[in-house]
Protein backbone atom coordinates (compact mmCIF):
# COMPACT_ATOMS: atom_id res chain seq x y z
CA UNK A 1 0.00 0.00 0.00
CA UNK A 2 1.54 3.14 -0.55
CA UNK A 3 0.12 6.85 0.50
CA UNK A 4 1.28 9.29 -1.62
CA UNK A 5 0.46 13.44 -0.91
CA UNK A 6 -2.71 12.78 1.35
CA UNK A 7 -4.04 15.74 2.18
CA UNK A 8 -7.65 15.79 4.18
CA UNK A 9 -9.42 19.34 4.81
CA UNK A 10 -12.34 19.08 6.94
CA UNK A 11 -15.30 21.91 5.96
CA UNK A 12 -13.22 23.13 3.40
CA UNK A 13 -13.14 27.22 2.38
CA UNK A 14 -15.62 27.24 5.07
CA UNK A 15 -14.49 29.45 9.09
CA UNK A 16 -14.39 26.18 10.45
CA UNK A 17 -12.01 24.46 8.51
CA UNK A 18 -9.36 22.45 9.59
CA UNK A 19 -6.45 20.38 8.01
CA UNK A 20 -6.06 17.17 9.19
CA UNK A 21 -3.85 15.30 7.41
CA UNK A 22 -1.57 17.72 5.29
CA UNK A 23 0.81 15.72 2.30
CA UNK A 24 1.77 12.64 3.89
CA UNK A 25 3.43 9.86 2.17
CA UNK A 26 4.93 6.90 3.30
CA UNK A 27 4.43 2.96 2.52
CA UNK A 28 2.98 0.33 3.85
CA UNK A 29 4.30 -3.52 4.14
CA UNK A 30 1.96 -6.55 3.73
CA UNK A 31 2.72 -7.80 6.82
CA UNK A 32 3.62 -6.40 10.31
CA UNK A 33 1.91 -4.98 13.34
CA UNK A 34 2.43 -0.91 12.45
CA UNK A 35 1.70 2.00 15.39
CA UNK A 36 0.39 5.21 14.36
CA UNK A 37 1.48 7.20 17.39
CA UNK A 38 -0.14 10.93 18.01
CA UNK A 39 -1.93 13.27 20.32
CA UNK A 40 -5.59 13.67 20.34
CA UNK A 41 -6.75 15.45 17.42
CA UNK A 42 -3.18 14.65 15.35
CA UNK A 43 -4.98 13.22 12.36
CA UNK A 44 -4.93 9.64 13.37
CA UNK A 45 -8.61 8.35 13.00
CA UNK A 46 -8.86 10.42 9.80
CA UNK A 47 -5.70 8.68 8.25
CA UNK A 48 -7.12 5.43 8.96
CA UNK A 49 -10.87 5.94 7.78
CA UNK A 50 -8.83 7.11 4.51
CA UNK A 51 -6.65 3.94 4.33
CA UNK A 52 -9.73 1.96 5.00
CA UNK A 53 -11.50 3.95 2.14
CA UNK A 54 -14.79 5.08 4.70
CA UNK A 55 -13.62 8.66 3.85
CA UNK A 56 -12.50 10.77 0.47
CA UNK A 57 -9.54 12.74 0.97
CA UNK A 58 -8.97 16.32 -0.40
CA UNK A 59 -6.01 15.52 -2.43
CA UNK A 60 -3.50 12.22 -2.67
CA UNK A 61 -3.60 8.89 -3.67
CA UNK A 62 -3.84 5.63 -1.93
CA UNK A 63 -2.23 2.47 -4.49
CA UNK A 64 -3.32 -0.24 -3.56
CA UNK A 65 -2.27 -3.45 -5.66
CA UNK A 66 -1.89 -1.42 -9.17
CA UNK A 67 -5.13 1.05 -8.24
CA UNK A 68 -5.38 4.20 -6.35
CA UNK A 69 -8.27 3.04 -3.97
CA UNK A 70 -9.46 7.22 -3.77
CA UNK A 71 -10.70 7.23 -7.30
CA UNK A 72 -13.15 3.92 -7.10
CA UNK A 73 -16.95 4.30 -7.35
CA UNK A 74 -18.85 3.98 -4.11
CA UNK A 75 -19.89 0.25 -4.90
CA UNK A 76 -15.93 -0.25 -5.50
CA UNK A 77 -14.96 0.92 -2.52
CA UNK A 78 -17.83 -1.03 -0.53
CA UNK A 79 -15.83 -4.47 -2.08
CA UNK A 80 -12.59 -2.86 -1.08
CA UNK A 81 -13.63 -2.45 2.64
CA UNK A 82 -15.44 -5.76 2.53
CA UNK A 83 -13.10 -7.93 0.96
CA UNK A 84 -9.75 -6.32 1.67
CA UNK A 85 -10.04 -4.66 5.16
CA UNK A 86 -10.73 -5.36 8.60
CA UNK A 87 -11.73 -2.73 11.05
CA UNK A 88 -11.62 -2.58 15.18
CA UNK A 89 -13.30 0.55 16.86
CA UNK A 90 -12.11 1.60 20.55
CA UNK A 91 -16.11 0.82 21.41
CA UNK A 92 -15.90 -2.50 19.52
CA UNK A 93 -19.07 -2.03 17.73
CA UNK A 94 -21.14 -5.29 18.90
CA UNK A 95 -24.64 -5.36 19.69
CA UNK A 96 -24.36 -6.04 23.03
CA UNK A 97 -27.94 -7.93 23.23
CA UNK A 98 -26.76 -10.55 20.84
CA UNK A 99 -24.64 -13.26 21.22
CA UNK A 100 -20.71 -13.93 20.20
CA UNK A 101 -21.74 -16.46 17.59
CA UNK A 102 -24.42 -14.04 16.13
CA UNK A 103 -22.30 -10.55 16.21
CA UNK A 104 -18.92 -12.83 14.36
CA UNK A 105 -21.89 -13.90 11.73
CA UNK A 106 -24.29 -11.19 11.25
CA UNK A 107 -22.89 -9.42 8.48
CA UNK A 108 -21.79 -12.90 6.28
CA UNK A 109 -23.27 -13.67 3.31
CA UNK A 110 -22.63 -17.25 3.82
CA UNK A 111 -19.94 -19.19 6.30
CA UNK A 112 -18.84 -22.26 7.13
CA UNK A 113 -19.29 -23.13 10.96
CA UNK A 114 -15.90 -24.73 11.31
CA UNK A 115 -14.06 -21.23 9.87
CA UNK A 116 -15.93 -19.03 12.76
CA UNK A 117 -15.27 -21.90 15.53
CA UNK A 118 -11.18 -22.06 14.03
CA UNK A 119 -11.36 -17.68 14.65
CA UNK A 120 -13.17 -17.70 17.83
CA UNK A 121 -10.18 -20.58 19.00
CA UNK A 122 -7.40 -17.90 17.39
CA UNK A 123 -8.84 -15.45 19.57
CA UNK A 124 -8.94 -17.71 22.46
CA UNK A 125 -12.73 -17.31 22.94
CA UNK A 126 -14.27 -20.58 21.86
CA UNK A 127 -15.89 -21.39 24.85
CA UNK A 128 -18.06 -18.27 25.00
CA UNK A 129 -19.83 -18.58 21.79
CA UNK A 130 -23.14 -18.87 22.91
CA UNK A 131 -22.20 -15.97 25.39
CA UNK A 132 -24.19 -12.19 25.23
CA UNK A 133 -21.79 -9.46 24.27
CA UNK A 134 -22.80 -8.15 27.79
CA UNK A 135 -21.79 -10.70 29.56
CA UNK A 136 -18.44 -10.38 28.84
CA UNK A 137 -15.79 -8.23 30.02
CA UNK A 138 -13.73 -5.71 28.30
CA UNK A 139 -11.14 -7.09 26.81
CA UNK A 140 -12.91 -10.58 26.13
CA UNK A 141 -15.44 -8.16 23.55
CA UNK A 142 -12.53 -6.66 21.93
CA UNK A 143 -11.43 -10.12 20.96
CA UNK A 144 -15.01 -10.59 19.63
CA UNK A 145 -14.41 -7.37 17.54
CA UNK A 146 -11.34 -8.65 16.28
CA UNK A 147 -12.87 -12.33 15.75
CA UNK A 148 -15.65 -10.74 14.10
CA UNK A 149 -12.90 -8.67 11.68
CA UNK A 150 -11.03 -11.83 10.69
CA UNK A 151 -13.75 -14.30 9.81
CA UNK A 152 -13.82 -11.90 6.48
CA UNK A 153 -10.01 -12.73 6.02
CA UNK A 154 -8.78 -9.26 5.44
CA UNK A 155 -5.34 -8.42 4.04
CA UNK A 156 -5.45 -5.61 6.62
CA UNK A 157 -6.71 -5.10 9.69
CA UNK A 158 -7.34 -1.41 11.06
CA UNK A 159 -7.54 -0.72 14.91
CA UNK A 160 -8.67 2.56 16.01
CA UNK A 161 -7.07 2.95 19.61
CA UNK A 162 -8.22 -0.90 20.56
CA UNK A 163 -6.80 -0.79 24.28
CA UNK A 164 -7.98 2.72 24.97
CA UNK A 165 -10.78 1.61 27.01
CA UNK A 166 -9.00 -1.48 28.44
CA UNK A 167 -6.59 -2.01 31.91
CA UNK A 168 -3.06 -2.02 31.10
CA UNK A 169 -2.54 -6.07 31.22
CA UNK A 170 -5.40 -6.79 29.03
CA UNK A 171 -4.01 -4.04 26.88
CA UNK A 172 -0.99 -6.05 26.71
CA UNK A 173 -3.14 -8.94 26.03
CA UNK A 174 -4.59 -7.90 22.81
CA UNK A 175 -1.22 -6.41 21.46
CA UNK A 176 0.04 -9.83 22.04
CA UNK A 177 -2.75 -11.08 19.81
CA UNK A 178 -1.84 -8.74 17.19
CA UNK A 179 1.54 -9.59 17.48
CA UNK A 180 0.86 -12.69 16.48
CA UNK A 181 -1.79 -12.28 13.80
CA UNK A 182 0.57 -9.91 12.34
CA UNK A 183 3.12 -12.66 11.20
CA UNK A 184 -0.01 -13.50 8.19
CA UNK A 185 -1.35 -10.20 8.35
CA UNK A 186 -0.78 -6.57 8.28
CA UNK A 187 -2.12 -5.01 11.70
CA UNK A 188 -2.46 -0.96 12.20
CA UNK A 189 -2.74 0.15 15.32
CA UNK A 190 -3.89 3.74 15.85
CA UNK A 191 -2.96 4.55 19.43
CA UNK A 192 -1.33 7.08 22.35
CA UNK A 193 0.23 4.41 24.18
CA UNK A 194 3.89 4.82 23.71
CA UNK A 195 4.83 2.50 25.84
CA UNK A 196 2.48 -0.47 23.67
CA UNK A 197 4.20 0.86 20.64
CA UNK A 198 7.87 0.65 21.98
CA UNK A 199 7.23 -3.14 22.93
CA UNK A 200 4.96 -4.57 19.85
CA UNK A 201 5.67 -2.09 17.00
CA UNK A 202 7.72 -3.31 14.47
CA UNK A 203 7.61 0.88 12.73
CA UNK A 204 6.22 3.93 14.73
CA UNK A 205 4.60 6.36 12.42
CA UNK A 206 4.28 9.53 14.73
CA UNK A 207 1.77 12.41 13.83
CA UNK A 208 1.51 15.77 14.88
CA UNK A 209 -1.05 18.48 13.34
CA UNK A 210 -1.31 16.07 10.49
CA UNK A 211 1.95 15.51 9.49
CA UNK A 212 4.50 12.80 9.92
CA UNK A 213 7.18 13.96 12.51
CA UNK A 214 9.06 10.83 12.91
CA UNK A 215 8.68 6.91 10.70
CA UNK A 216 10.84 4.36 12.73
CA UNK A 217 11.15 1.07 12.00
CA UNK A 218 12.48 -1.22 14.78
CA UNK A 219 15.66 -2.93 13.99
CA UNK A 220 16.36 -6.98 15.16
CA UNK A 221 18.50 -6.02 17.73
CA UNK A 222 16.13 -3.17 18.91
CA UNK A 223 13.88 -6.25 18.84
CA UNK A 224 15.51 -9.10 20.79
CA UNK A 225 16.41 -6.84 23.75
CA UNK A 226 12.71 -5.33 24.13
CA UNK A 227 11.77 -9.86 23.84
CA UNK A 228 14.40 -10.21 26.34
CA UNK A 229 13.14 -7.52 28.42
CA UNK A 230 9.60 -9.57 28.28
CA UNK A 231 11.04 -12.85 29.29
CA UNK A 232 12.29 -11.41 32.13
CA UNK A 233 9.54 -9.54 33.26
CA UNK A 234 7.74 -13.24 33.27
CA UNK A 235 7.94 -14.41 37.27
CA UNK A 236 7.50 -17.98 37.97
CA UNK A 237 4.12 -16.98 39.30
CA UNK A 238 2.84 -15.04 36.26
CA UNK A 239 3.72 -18.62 34.45
CA UNK A 240 1.84 -20.78 36.64
CA UNK A 241 -0.83 -18.56 36.07
CA UNK A 242 -0.62 -18.73 32.62
CA UNK A 243 -0.48 -21.79 32.28
CA UNK A 244 -3.60 -22.72 34.73
CA UNK A 245 -5.59 -19.82 32.55
CA UNK A 246 -4.35 -21.86 29.16
CA UNK A 247 -5.84 -25.05 31.06
CA UNK A 248 -8.88 -23.31 31.77
CA UNK A 249 -9.82 -22.58 28.19
CA UNK A 250 -8.49 -25.72 26.50
CA UNK A 251 -10.05 -28.05 29.21
CA UNK A 252 -10.38 -30.66 26.26
CA UNK A 253 -7.38 -30.61 24.36
CA UNK A 254 -5.45 -30.58 28.15
CA UNK A 255 -7.81 -34.36 29.26
CA UNK A 256 -7.24 -35.74 26.44
CA UNK A 257 -3.11 -34.83 26.26
CA UNK A 258 -3.56 -36.49 29.50
CA UNK A 259 -5.61 -39.61 28.99
CA UNK A 260 -3.19 -39.83 26.05
CA UNK A 261 0.45 -39.46 28.23
CA UNK A 262 -1.13 -42.23 30.46
CA UNK A 263 -1.86 -44.65 27.97
CA UNK A 264 1.04 -44.43 26.07
CA UNK A 265 3.53 -45.05 29.48
CA UNK A 266 1.35 -47.67 31.05
CA UNK A 267 1.75 -49.62 27.45
CA UNK A 268 5.34 -48.87 27.65
CA UNK A 269 5.33 -50.40 30.84
CA UNK A 270 3.17 -53.52 29.83
CA UNK A 271 5.42 -54.09 27.16
CA UNK A 272 8.47 -54.09 28.59
CA UNK A 273 7.46 -56.14 31.61
CA UNK A 274 6.09 -59.05 28.88
CA UNK A 275 9.53 -58.49 26.90
CA UNK A 276 11.12 -59.47 30.19
CA UNK A 277 9.21 -62.28 31.94
CA UNK A 278 8.96 -63.95 27.69
CA UNK A 279 13.07 -63.64 27.53
CA UNK A 280 13.57 -65.36 30.88
CA UNK A 281 11.02 -68.21 30.47
CA UNK A 282 12.27 -68.42 27.18
CA UNK A 283 16.06 -69.03 27.95
CA UNK A 284 14.82 -71.10 30.81
CA UNK A 285 13.01 -73.13 28.91
CA UNK A 286 15.74 -73.93 26.46
CA UNK A 287 18.31 -74.72 29.13
CA UNK A 288 15.75 -77.14 30.50
CA UNK A 289 15.60 -78.45 27.13
CA UNK A 290 18.82 -78.58 25.50
CA UNK A 291 21.45 -77.72 28.12
CA UNK A 292 24.35 -79.20 27.56
CA UNK A 293 23.68 -78.15 23.69
CA UNK A 294 23.12 -74.46 24.94
CA UNK A 295 25.63 -73.90 27.58
CA UNK A 296 28.26 -74.95 25.36
CA UNK A 297 26.64 -72.44 22.65
CA UNK A 298 27.12 -69.59 25.15
CA UNK A 299 30.25 -70.48 26.16
CA UNK A 300 31.95 -70.33 22.78
P1 LIG B 1 -7.10 11.84 16.19
O1 LIG B 1 -7.76 10.58 15.77
O2 LIG B 1 -5.63 11.82 16.09
O3 LIG B 1 -7.56 12.29 17.54
P2 LIG B 1 -8.73 13.05 14.12
O4 LIG B 1 -8.27 12.45 12.84
O5 LIG B 1 -10.00 12.54 14.68
O6 LIG B 1 -7.55 13.02 15.19
O7 LIG B 1 -8.89 14.62 13.90
C1 LIG B 1 -7.92 15.43 13.30
C2 LIG B 1 -8.44 16.87 13.21
O8 LIG B 1 -9.54 16.91 12.30
C3 LIG B 1 -8.96 17.41 14.52
O9 LIG B 1 -8.59 18.75 14.61
C4 LIG B 1 -10.46 17.26 14.42
O10 LIG B 1 -11.12 18.25 15.14
C5 LIG B 1 -10.71 17.40 12.94
N1 LIG B 1 -11.85 16.59 12.48
C6 LIG B 1 -11.94 15.24 12.56
N2 LIG B 1 -13.09 14.80 12.03
C7 LIG B 1 -13.76 15.90 11.62
C8 LIG B 1 -15.02 16.13 10.98
N3 LIG B 1 -15.81 15.11 10.64
N4 LIG B 1 -15.37 17.41 10.70
C9 LIG B 1 -14.55 18.42 11.02
N5 LIG B 1 -13.37 18.29 11.62
C10 LIG B 1 -12.96 17.06 11.91
MG1 LIG C 1 -9.06 9.37 16.83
Amino acid sequence: MQIVNLTKVYNKGKETERVALDNVSFDLPNKGLIFILGKSGSGKSTLLNLLGAIDTPTSGKIIVGSKDITLLKEKEKADYRASYCGFVFQDYNLIPELDVWNNITLNLDDYKEEKINEVLDLVGLLEYKNSKINELSGGQAQRIAIARALVKKPKVIFLDEPTAALDNETGREILELLKKLSLERLIVVVSHNEEFASIYSQRTIKLENGKIIDDTEKTQENSNDILELKRRRLSFKNILNLVWANLKFHKVKFFMTLVISVLTLSLGILFLWINNTLTDDYYYKLLLENDTQYLSLIHI
